[in-house]
């Protein structure tokens, strides 16, 4: 009894405003442990490296030293990586992936001030800057999920925000933020502004040319996505040498483990396979919305490796009805403005083909 006691008042040491947060989870579906399930509702790469690039790795790992601290700052992945993207790897930070970046750029630009963000986005990112110690102010988006950057701008002026938050392409919503008005936020914002491209792979535009002409532009990327690399927990940032250096006293030293700075050179080498599944993927995401819209139902412009779609009848009850059918897809509906919406990532052709067969009308009849 006592030793219970002691545990609920421990609670009482936590910060109010983080024992006021939800925190992050997925839903437990019926048939979300199931070995079988289709997993559409994580946004991951559908297909797994091959055996033989994995074994290339464990080789490497293998014959690396365990007992030792790896690289401080990961210095042989972060030169891969920007490799990879063409930039100078003093332009370069890595960290425990996209999501220790996002914490790390709210704790260094906005702790114990305020950060601007589109609603909706991505929701971690609004944990992640309140669990940093900032305010998050949330600007509603325009028609078509769209950025406003006059009022994103009106907002960061009005509370002198410290951070500007970006995710192109934003999540869930899908879309790509309009160039123009996301640099209209770049030359106005009083702050520093943050561009997460977690998805910018499956996207017509980038924002990392920003980083070169602006110094308070930080971009976030990671191998979670298209990198087929979700279970290494890699991302990093790029933004100009002098920011990198303070940001490197916020992220903690060895945030890549011995085995992601192992894994990201002979990754980064590889990248054509991931490219190659890249464009299968966005041929396939646009082959399941015109079979979405023949159904009947409204899909929302995707420039990611989801879609989000409205399935005309209640999101809950169809989420229920393809979990049943072993296909996990993710219910986005308490979100603002995305009461009718379900997201569901792309995966392979035959699993894309499952979910379109178990959201046929005969299927979903017992969906109110
Ligand atoms: N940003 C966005 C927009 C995302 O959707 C996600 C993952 N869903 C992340 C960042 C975090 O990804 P990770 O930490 O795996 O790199």
């Amino acid at each position: 009894m006592k030793a219970e006691l002691t545990v609920t008042d421990g609670v009482r040491h936590i910060r109010p405003d983080i024992r006021a947060m939800q925190a992050y989870r997925l839903p437990p579906g019926p048939a979300a442990q199931a070995a079988t399930a289709i997993r559409l509702h994580q946004n991951e790469a559908p297909e797994d490296w091959p055996e033989a690039i994995k074994r290339e790795i464990a080789e490497r790992l293998v014959a690396a030293p365990w007992h030792r601290y790896p690289s401080a700052r990961a210095d042989e992945a972060c030169t891969a990586i920007a490799v990879m993207q063409g930039t100078d790897p003093s332009m370069v930070a890595a960290t425990a992936g996209s999501n220790e970046a996002l914490w790390a750029v709210f704790a260094a630009c906005a702790s114990g001030g305020t950060v601007v963000m589109p609603s909706p986005t991505y929701s971690m990112a609004k944990t992640l800057a309140v669990a940093a110690g900032a305010k998050v102010v949330e600007v509603p988006l325009g028609d078509r999920f769209a950025l406003d950057a006059g009022a994103v701008l009106r907002a960061a002026h009005a509370r002198r925000a410290e951070l500007v938050y970006l995710a192109s392409p934003n999540n869930p919503t899908g879309n790509a933020l309009d160039r123009d008005a996301v640099l209209a936020v770049v030359g106005g914002a009083p702050g520093a502004v943050m561009v997460d491209e977690a998805y910018w792979e499956f996207a017509s535009r980038t924002f990392l040319d920003a980083v070169d002409r602006w110094g308070h532009v930080i971009v976030v990327r990671t191998f979670s996505k298209a990198m087929g690399g979700a279970g290494l927990r890699i991302g990093w940032l790029t933004a100009q040498p002098p920011v990198i250096a303070e940001m490197a006293k916020v992220i903690p030293p060895y945030s890549l483990n011995v085995f992601a700075q192992t894994a990201v050179p002979v990754l980064v080498a590889h990248r054509g396979l991931a490219a190659a599944r890249v464009r299968t993927i966005v041929a396939e995401r646009e082959r399941v919305a015109r079979s979405l819209r023949a159904l009947g139902m409204t899909v929302h412009a995707s420039e990611t490796n989801f879609l989000l779609f409205e399935p005309g009848r209640l999101p809950a009850d169809v989420w229920q009805t393809l979990a049943e059918r072993g296909v996990l897809v993710r219910n986005v509906s308490a979100a603002p403005r995305l009461q009718a919406c379900l997201r569901v990532s792309i995966g392979t052709p035959a699993e894309n083909d499952r979910l379109i067969a178990a959201l046929a009308p005969d299927t979903l009849r017992g969906a109110r």
